[in-house]
């Protein structure tokens, strides 16, 4: 707990007040960058804690390939021969960049399993809380190819857009966050 400066009372977290605050991208099979957060005072909406996660979220090319089968059979698109292959320096390409969508959460470890495998209650006064967030990071990968077209033997350039969602969250205990004033 931290003081309020307001009301200088020792003050619980609204953690509805603020969203998470991303700066993301992708390259080289992973999503990059940090998430941001807030912890904002129950009593008076005074900022008290932030922290900065540092995001490294793996996306191989295996999974958009998976993604962009799925995408094409949903819409009824044929894909060309050898298209489990494709990679960012043929056939696909993205923007980099990643939208993010996403709530601070709170977690109160109230049980412990121990090295048997028994869960045990912690005691109240032992019990840890963590703050952190979680949320939906999106992105597009276009996917463009050529095919011959039946009718005139001329060629059709072809695009499929495949989105990309992906959930991303962390914590850590609020000790560990940053003391804002
Ligand atoms: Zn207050």
């Amino acid at each position: 707990m931290a003081r309020c400066p307001s009301c200088l009372k020792f003050a619980a977290y609204d953690v509805s007040a603020n969203e998470p605050e991303a700066d993301l991208q992708f390259e080289n099979e992973a999503i990059t960058g940090s998430v941001h957060c807030v912890l904002s005072s129950e009593c008076c909406g005074d900022e008290l804690k932030s922290a900065d996660f540092d995001i490294d979220h793996s996306i191989t090319l295996e999974d958009i390939i998976s993604r962009l089968k799925a995408t094409a059979a949903e819409k009824e698109i044929t894909l060309p021969e050898g298209f489990e292959s494709w990679t960012f320096e043929d056939h696909l390409s993205t923007d980099e960049s990643v939208e993010f969508s996403g709530e601070i959460t709170e977690r109160r470890e109230t049980t412990k399993t121990t090295a048997k495998g028994v869960v045990k209650t912690i005691p109240p006064r032992y019990q840890k809380t963590f703050y952190g967030f979680e949320g939906m990071a999106e992105f597009t990968v276009t996917a463009k190819w050529q095919v011959l077209k039946d009718t005139d033997k001329t060629l059709e350039i072809k695009t499929l857009d495949v989105k990309i969602e992906e959930s991303i969250s962390d914590e850590m205990q609020a000790s560990s966050w940053d003391e804002m004033n």
